[in-house]
């Protein structure tokens, strides 16, 4: 590859400065050869030659204003929100798939499960209340897990979560061949009705799409044994907040731990703040690391300009 620094790659983003030009920084120091910067430093002819752009939650004048763009590169692995714009038909959407995010992701489910495993919504709730009470233990390989979702994010949740001993499950949309997960899978509407009833804490690790948004609403939250807990890692508007609220105010959910939410940040006078069987986290989960990150899109402007390879894309219609 010659030249690079001479190739200009637009970076289109709704983000505040600060946050913009700390990505700007962290995404030039690693891609050495290119030239990332702000649609501003382009002329109008480099604006129409510009085949790829580095996005993160861009507007959709941002993007028509790059009128020849063949594929964008996400800094973020759910694009929910830019697929649901109106798209160019021909532009293609790279998401992040960052081996680094799905091991902060992993242990962040480790953690939140260990949470619920060992009570502690339960004890802090005592401790409160001044409150001595022991309640019986249980060990992992005693307590089943369900993983919403087995991408790859959940593949990892699910890898690390069966090392610590849990009896965990997968759950996704298509069949997948026990051998490629070693832990039992289900699938579609039937399989989800199945691993709901056998799965004390469920992890939610979907995209957000048609198909998922609402998904677990009252009937499915049903399926679920009495005193179940659940774990959202994925977007808020997956579970039906309604719905979510009357199963822990009946008991049917012993806790939720929320990290997603329908309105970010969660307004301040929302129920979930105060709700005591609700832990309320500020969507970090897995946030995205700008060194890792900044090296995949590297990585990935360089096979396109050296080689024309577009790095793996989602699809447009089934929204992930
Ligand atoms: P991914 O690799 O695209 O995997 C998605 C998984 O969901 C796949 O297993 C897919 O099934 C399954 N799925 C999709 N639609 C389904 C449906 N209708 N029914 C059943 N299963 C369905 O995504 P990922 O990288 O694991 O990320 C998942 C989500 O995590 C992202 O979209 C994002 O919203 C969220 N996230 C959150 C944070 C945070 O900090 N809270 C950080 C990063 C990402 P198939 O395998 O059969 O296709």
């Amino acid at each position: 590859m010659n030249n690079n620094e001479f190739i200009k790659v637009p970076f289109l983003s709704g983000l505040d400065q600060e946050n913009y030009t700390r990505w700007l920084v962290a995404l030039n120091e690693t891609a050495k050869g290119f030239t990332i910067c702000d649609v501003k430093e382009l002329t109008t002819a480099e604006r129409h030659e510009a085949r790829v752009a580095v996005v993160a939650n861009p507007s959709t004048s941002q993007l028509a204003d790059l009128p020849n763009l063949v594929w964008v590169q996400s800094l973020w692995a759910g694009v929910e929100t830019l697929v649901n714009q109106e798209l160019a038909p021909s532009l293609q959407v790279v998401r992040l798939v960052d081996d680094r995010l799905s091991e902060t992701m992993a242990e962040a489910a480790l953690a939140w499960v260990l949470y619920l495993h060992r009570g502690m919504p339960k004890y802090r709730q005592q401790q409160d209340r001044r409150q001595w009470q022991q309640w019986p233990v249980k060990l992992a390989h005693e307590r089943s897990v369900a993983v919403l979702g087995m991408g790859a994010l959940g593949k990892r949740v699910a890898r690390k979560l069966r090392e610590t001993g849990f009896v965990v499950r997968g759950w996704s949309k298509n069949a997948k061949s026990v051998d490629e997960l070693t832990m039992e899978h289900f699938y579609g509407e039937g399989g989800l009705r199945e691993i709901l009833s056998v799965s004390e804490i469920v992890i939610i690790l979907l995209p957000l799409t048609e198909d998922t948004s609402g998904l677990l609403g009252r009937q499915k939250l049903s399926y679920l044994p009495s005193g179940a807990s659940i774990i959202n890692f994925a977007r808020g508007p997956i579970i039906d907040d309604g719905a979510l609220l009357d199963s822990l105010n009946s008991g049917q959910l012993a806790h939720a731990v929320l990290d997603v939410f329908a309105t970010e940040p969660l307004p301040e006078h929302h129920a979930f703040w105060t709700h005591p069987g609700i832990t309320v986290l500020p969507h970090i989960a897995a946030p995205t690391d700008k060194t890792s990150a900044s090296k995949i899109v590297a990585s990935n402007l360089t096979g396109y300009f050296e080689n024309g390879t577009i790095p793996p894309v989602i699809s447009k219609t089934r929204g992930y």
